[in-house]
């Protein structure tokens, strides 16, 4: 019997990910990153393949979007090979696991890539006129500042909350969540350019799905919403055909992150809603499960202590180490219940999302 699917170190989830991809016979190839892990060790997006390589329908399953947040999706990765869903595939279907897209955000217990880049918001058009966040420019300096005391702490969680006080607590998760473009050393930063995890994912795509009339997506993501709960973010408008397909296949719990619908703050460059664009000879099904951890002022304090640390201190002092586990603790509840309902609501939105390819490739 396998077995915990769930990891402590993007080390060990590379590991339990590429033995159960191989007992489960599946093609594995790796996109190597430039850089290392803390342990030295090699930091890589893995592709497990199941099924026909031109298979008409294809699930891709993506953990580690966000860096961190990929101890849940790789957990959900694992458990869905230990527990041989792929059985459930039909002649025309085969699924992508897609792990650690962000490999270096995981192996650091980072939300970013290595470019200190939000990757749900890089998979933007840079050639056009970049989006604005003027409310991020004005709290800018109160996000990051320059010490990490606890005086320095407190002041600037002040001057935040006092935004939250005169706006509403909405208005400052958007101001700080929607996206910028202008604070390379800031959070939820979109970048200056197609940063390595969205090339590597474009490459996969390109490679991969070409021959797909039909792609479902399911990416992980942690950190908002309540504890246990995974919310179904579709990007698109409740308008689209998207969203009716989505909404067909996993049912009417399905929250549109444009349409306002969502724990989500309305965003510009996420890639599940680029995936439409770069699979423009497909039908894209896609959902994010957003599974809730712990109470949104602790996630945000979490990716301050984070962004400062890389920014001005040093990640492997004994300092930190202790904001490491800070945000891990941010995005990855390391309990049997919580194990238990990212697992359950995982296995149910890949049945669905094979069933619906099932029905799509039969019509
Ligand atoms: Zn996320």
């Amino acid at each position: 019997m396998a077995g915990s699917p769930f990891s402590a170190t993007y080390a060990e989830a590379r590991d339990k990910f590429l033995a159960a991809a191989t007992e489960a016979g599946a093609s594995l190839s790796a996109y190597v990153h430039p850089q290392r892990g803390p342990d030295g060790g090699e930091l890589a997006t893995d592709v497990a393949w199941v099924g026909p390589a031109d298979a008409q329908a294809v699930l891709v399953m993506v953990s580690g979007t966000h860096g961190v947040e990929g101890h849940c999706g790789s957990g959900a990765q694992v458990d869905w090979l230990h527990r041989g869903e792929y059985a459930r595939l039909g002649p025309k279907l085969a699924v992508a696991l897609v792990h650690a897209i962000n490999p270096y955000g995981f192996a650091w217990s980072r939300r970013v890539t290595h470019e200190n880049v939000d990757l749900n918001r890089n998979f933007i058009d840079f050639t056009k006129p970049l989006p604005q966040n003027p409310a991020y420019d004005g709290l800018a300096a109160a996000v990051k500042p320059l010490t990490w005391t606890e005086t320095a702490r407190n002041e600037s969680r002040e001057i935040l909350l006092g935004y939250a006080r005169e706006h509403g607590f909405p208005a400052l998760v958007q101001a700080m969540s929607g996206g910028q473009y202008r604070h390379s050393d800031g959070i939820f930063y979109g970048g200056s350019g197609p940063t390595w995890s969205r090339r590597t994912l474009e490459a996969i795509f390109r490679e991969r799905l070409s021959a797909a009339s039909d792609v479902g997506i399911i990416d992980y993501h942690t950190g908002l919403g309540p504890e246990g709960y995974a919310e179904q973010i579709v990007s698109a408008l409740p308008t689209s055909d998207e969203y009716r397909r989505a909404a067909l296949w996993h049912g009417l719990a399905v929250a549109s992150q444009s349409g306002g619908e969502s724990v989500s703050a309305k965003l510009a460059g996420d890639w599940l809603d680029a995936a439409p664009g770069l699979l423009g000879h497909a039908r894209v099904t896609g959902i994010a499960l957003e599974y809730g951890t712990v109470e949104s002022n602790q996630v945000l304090e979490a990716l301050r202590a984070d962004n400062w640390l890389h920014a001005h201190g040093d990640p492997l002092s004994a300092e930190g180490q202790a904001i490491k586990a800070q945000i891990r603790a941010a995005f990855y509840v390391d309990t049997q219940v919580w194990h238990g309902m990212v697992l359950g609501q995982s296995l149910i939105a890949g049945r669905q999302a094979i069933a619906g390819l099932t029905r799509a490739v039969a019509a």
